[in-house]
This record gives structure tokens, sequence and C-alpha cells, in this order.
């Protein structure tokens, strides 16, 4: 263990390397590169945490020039192989692991790129206000998002202090978000925190992930307890200078779990695939199986399951409304060309695509 090391206090483990993670790179090892994360980005410059400690990293020009795509190169939560130079506290980046989980975006401007935002994520935290605000319909666009990317959804309801009716406003949540659980919590008077910090384990990533002003970084901050006015310190230092304006950190939690805190993630437009749109409404999914036909679009068919079930009160009209909406602009954007199909297998109709802005 390193000088550096010792210092910083965090190992590759604390970052959640693993066994696994350590075989996949037996090869790469021989080329004399070691693994390291990534846990900030500007415009120039990377944070890899290495078995060195923290070094400035740049990508190296063969990765540069071979990446077909931005997404390709290193994003924050990266595991990557790369060449330290402890005396100058410097790397280069030559290789991106195979990501397991990735939160990604379109990128503004173009039609189909794909912008990642944060790789290697466990959990998502969706935060909404439980007030006037609240909105399920975003709370399902959010939740493709993450489900696509193969991250376990949780959505967290701040502000619970101020709300006259939680249960009720539970309920809808729970409405929208069938597959994750409903958390109500306020970083204010504290109430759901000791739940929300045991859905984090240790050495597992998590991001918290909501429109400005819900209190992301309010319940960040109540986690981390009376620590996180110290780590202020130590991110600028870490940082010494350099451009602080577009990077993102990692915070260690007391109890070892890790918080990506992405300012990039605040806006974004959807980038998702069919399949998802049935992970975010499993009962119609479900429905479906007992419409007539079996290409029932479920808006003007008869024997329609999934019409039935809004006319007997078993399915809100919203949820359905918002399903077909979602559907249909998938399919608007598969006839525009603005979709690609997908060639690996998936189901009948799965298809990458993004989605308009909310
Ligand atoms: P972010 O933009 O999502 O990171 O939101 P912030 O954490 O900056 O919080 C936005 C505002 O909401 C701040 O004024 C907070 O003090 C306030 N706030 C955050 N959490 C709570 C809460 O649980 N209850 C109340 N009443 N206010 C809160
Ligand atoms: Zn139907």
């Amino acid at each position: 263990m390193s000088k550096t090391d010792q210092q910083s206090g965090l190992t590759l483990e604390a970052l959640g390397w693993t066994a696994e993670l350590e075989n996949s790179f037996a090869a790469l090892r021989e080329r004399q590169w070691v693994p390291g994360r990534v846990v900030a980005e500007d415009k120039h410059h990377y944070v890899v945490f290495s078995p060195h400690g923290a070094l400035t990293g740049r990508v190296a020009g063969r990765l540069l020039h071979s990446a077909k795509t931005p997404a390709e190169l290193p994003k924050v939560g990266d595991w990557v192989a790369l060449t330290p130079y402890p005396r100058e506290e410097k790397a280069l980046i030559h290789q991106v692991l195979p990501r397991q989980t990735v939160l990604s975006r379109k990128l503004p401007g173009r039609e189909t790129a794909e912008q990642v935002l944060v790789a290697n994520v466990a959990l998502a935290f969706v935060v909404q206000s439980a007030d006037e605000r609240f909105n399920p319909r975003l709370l399902e666009r959010y939740l493709l998002m993450i489900t696509e990317g193969g991250i376990r959804p949780v959505v967290a309801l701040n502000k619970c202090d101020l709300c006259a009716s939680p249960d009720e406003l539970a309920a809808q949540a729970a409405a929208a978000a069938p597959a994750a659980p409903v958390l109500m919590v306020s970083a204010k008077t504290g109430r759901g925190i000791r739940q929300l910090a045991q859905l984090i384990r240790p050495r597992e990533t998590v991001v918290f992930i909501g429109p400005s002003g819900v209190g992301k970084s309010s319940l960040i901050n109540r986690l981390y307890g009376e620590e996180i006015a110290a780590t202020a310190e130590v991110r600028e230092s870490d940082l010494k200078g350099r451009h602080t304006t577009a990077w993102r950190e990692l915070i260690v939690l007391p109890n070892g779990g890790l918080v990506i805190d992405t300012p990039g993630m605040r806006e974004f437009h959807l980038w998702t695939r069919a399949a998802s749109l049935r992970d975010a409404f499993p009962e119609i999914v479900e429905l479906e199986t007992a419409c007539k036909f079996t290409r029932c679009s479920h808006t003007a068919e008869k024997n329609c399951a999934v019409l039935a079930a809004v006319a007997q009160g078993r399915l809100s009209p919203e949820r359905h409304q918002s399903f077909l909406k979602l559907k249909r602009e998938l399919e608007y954007l598969e006839k525009a060309g603005r979709v690609r199909r997908r060639k690996d297998g998936g189901r009948p109709g799965d298809y990458l695509a993004s989605h308009p802005a909310e």
C-alpha cells in the first residue's frame, strides 16, 4: 500500500473493486497497467483513485482515437486500466472496463447520441418533493431511464414534513413506480433517513437524481452527518484549483456506501428502450395477456383487457394515458428513424430511443 493510499484511507476494495473485477483484469496487469476508478471529471481532466492514491487522469491517445462515440470514453464511476505516475500524481488511462450498469441521457442538440452520465451505479434514489410539485409522470420517466441502465430504483419523497397527506402521496408514487420501494423522508426532520441509509450497502455506489430544489443535496448531507463539511475541503484540495465547474464527485458514507453526486444529472432527456417501458408498466404487461388481439393498442379494440381494467377502476386512467403517450413517442421516433432496433437478440419491439425533453 502506498503512502498516498494510507493517507486517503481509500482502497480499491472500498471503492467497490471485487475479486471478479480483479480476475477480469489479469491480462491487463500483464501490460503493467493497474486498475483505478474515475471519481470526478471536468472538461480536461479526470480524478482517478488508484492503488497510488488520487491521480489526475488523462486519456491515452490510442483510446481517444479508437473511441467511436463519447460514450466509450471514461465516465465518472468507470473502472479503468491506467499507467500511474505517482510522483507527479498523474495517470494515463488506456482502457475502460466493461460497465455493469449505466445511467445515460440524450446528448443535447443531437438526435441519437448517448451521453453516459455515470457508470457502475447499483442504486438510484429518485427524489421528488412531497408537495404540489410532486409529478408521477416525471417519476415514470426517471424510472425508465434507470431500469434501462440496469440500476435498481428507489423513490424518495422528500419534505414530507410539509405534506398534509403523506399516505395519499405515497400511494400515488407507488402506483407510478410499481417496481420500486417508495420512502417518505425529510432531510429537515430526519424522518425516513435511517431506512434510506439501510438500502445503501457498503462499497455499493448510489446516485440521487431528480429536479433541482427537491432536496438531493440536503439528503446526502443528512446521510453523511457531521462529516460532510470536512469532505468539502478534501474535495477542493484534491482538485487543486483546477476547473471545478463541471466535475462530479464521489462521497464515501460512514457505512462504506458510495454516493456519486453529479450536477449534470439534473436535466436530462430519456434514453431508453421499449423493454424498459414494459418494466415501468408491469401491470399493463400483465393485463394485456388477456387482450383479444395480440397486437392490441389498448385504445379502441374490442375485448381489450387494459381498457376494461380502466373502465372497472382497476387501472388508473393516468397510468393508461401515460403508457400510451410513451409508447406513441417510441413508435414515432422509430418511424422517423431516430431509434435503432436492437440487434442483440432483445425481445421483438425492443429498440433504443431518444425521448423529447419533459
Ligand atoms: P437539490 O437542488 O435537490 O440538491 O435541493 P437542496 O438540497 O439544495 O434543497 C432545496 C431546498 O429545500 C433548500 O432550501 C432546503 O433547505 C430545502 N429542503 C431540503 N430538504 C427539506 C425537507 O425535508 N423539508 C423542508 N421543509 N425543506 C427541505
Ligand atoms: Zn388491449
